[in-house]
């Protein structure tokens, strides 16, 4: 899984896919199969009918260690700690639309900790690294959150217009120790994870330059948890509570991006990568377009196959090629993320545009497909036995997280020109 060099499919300048990403589609394509898609393994993630979170939980364990042997666990962390090397944005996206074709939450699983990391990454912070990443690079099971959501707005935070002076929560440099105060909600894996990396302000005043990232330890005096909220989807595969830190204190080593520019770098480039959400559409509606094509081959109507009918026929085709259109612009855009020298900068209005369309259109494309699978299959596609309602409730949220499909779209519609398609 490490990064690969030799692509074969480009597009222009972009490449789209190598060899070792095509095997790794594979891998995880023929996992899915046999670990995910058959029996009741998707509804007993939820905890089958009477959400038993028991059940939830042992099936949970089960699919994700099996993943974690494959290598998703290790994926994007450096080698001395036991990890694969870094990913490129194609790897990345290549590995979730497998695992969101088998279930969204178990993609944001592996998703979410890789962006708890990302600041300790890119700072090359030791004190995060050191303790928590051989941890994470074993085969266990393990939580890491990323706190950025505020109860005045998760959007607020996300638009970069903003430049962090919506920011509420505060830590300050007192002997060595940042002590923080303010209260995060929503976050994944809230009360289960290992580490907490949370986005601070010394000062909402100072915008930009007040933003700082601070790895919060599981046993740091001053941090206590809500009750997990009850959702339409990610039912028991996240786990979204508030965290309130009350002179929380964390040793000033934890610190993953400094305020005075460092941490603001590092919050702005990990919401630039918001496209990489929208690939776990495009594995959903692939999924259920699977279901669809399998259900209406058996299902006749008037002496014929459904699927033979023109009308159901130019459906299919209809959501098979948008899936495609999802695939291909979500690739394309990971491939100039992977190419700021030719591209631009990864915050730079062109790369945020593109990164916010990609997104925003595939996971609009997710919900159409997944809703004209449901009609295409009557009462069967309304039933839980056939898993097409839990993929919309699931991506339903995946739509609506990072800046949503409103501030999305004006994002889209910003660009430098000339524009540079390749
Ligand atoms: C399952 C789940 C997992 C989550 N995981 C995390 C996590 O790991 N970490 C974390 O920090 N948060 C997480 N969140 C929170 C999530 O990121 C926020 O809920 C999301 O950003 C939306 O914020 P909000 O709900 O406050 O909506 P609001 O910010 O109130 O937005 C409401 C609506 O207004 C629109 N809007 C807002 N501002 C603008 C604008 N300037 N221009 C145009 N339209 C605008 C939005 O598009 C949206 O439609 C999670 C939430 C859930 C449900």
């Amino acid at each position: 899984m490490a990064r690969a060099r030799d692509p074969v499919m480009k597009y222009g300048q972009v490449e789209l896919a190598t060899e070792q990403d095509i095997m790794l589609a594979n891998t995880l394509h023929e996992y899915v199969n046999k670990h995910i898609l058959v029996g009741n393994v998707r509804q007993n993630l939820d905890g089958g009918f009477h959400r038993d979170e028991e059940l939830a939980e042992a099936t949970f364990n089960e699919v994700v260690l099996g993943l974690t042997r494959l290598g998703c666990g290790r994926a994007g962390f450096p080698e001395k700690y036991g990890g694969l090397g870094p990913n490129s944005f194609v790897t990345y996206n290549i590995m979730q639309e497998e695992l969101a074709r088998g279930d969204i939450g178990i993609s944001s699983y592996f998703g979410v900790n890789s962006w708890a990391f990302l600041p300790a990454l890119m700072t090359n912070n030791k004190a995060t690294l050191q303790r928590y990443a051989p941890m994470f690079c074993r085969d266990e099971i393990h939580h890491a959150a990323f706190e950025m959501t505020e109860p005045a707005g998760g959007c607020n935070m996300e638009d970069r217009c903003q430049r962090g002076h919506t920011i509420q929560t505060r830590a300050e440099l007192i002997d060595g120790h940042w002590v923080i105060n303010g209260q995060k909600i929503w976050a994944s894996n809230t009360g289960n994870s290992e580490f907490y990396s949370t986005v601070c302000t010394t000062d909402p005043g100072k915008g930009d330059e007040g933003i700082c990232i601070i790895s919060v330890p599981k046993d740091t005096p001053g941090i206590s948890f809500g009750k997990p909220e009850e959702k339409m989807g990610f039912i028991y595969t996240d786990r979204n509570a508030s965290m309130y830190f009350d002179n929380a204190k964390v040793a000033e080593e934890y610190c993953t991006g400094r305020p005075g520019g460092e941490g603001a770098r590092v919050f702005h480039r990990m919401l630039a990568a918001r496209f990489c959400d929208g690939i776990k559409g495009v594995g959903a509606a692939q999924a259920c377009l699977e279901i669809v094509e399998d259900y209406t081959k058996d299902r006749f109507i008037v002496g014929k196959p459904v699927r033979e009918r023109a009308y159901f026929a130019a459906k299919i085709g209809e959501m098979a090629m948008k899936i495609r259109a999802a695939r291909a612009y979500s690739l394309y855009v990971a491939g100039k993320f992977d190419h700021p020298e030719i591209y631009g900068e990864v915050v730079s209005t062109a790369q945020i545009g593109e990164s916010s369309a990609a997104k925003v259109f595939a996971t609009s494309t997710a919900i159409e497909v997944i809703l004209g699978c449901i009609e295409l299959m009557g009462s069967y596609g309304y039933s839980v036995d056939y898993h097409l309602e839990r993929y919309l409730r699931d991506i339903i949220i995946v739509h609506l997280w990072m800046g949503g499909a409103q501030l999305g779209m004006l994002e889209s519609a910003q660009t430098e020109y000339p524009f540079k398609p390749w």
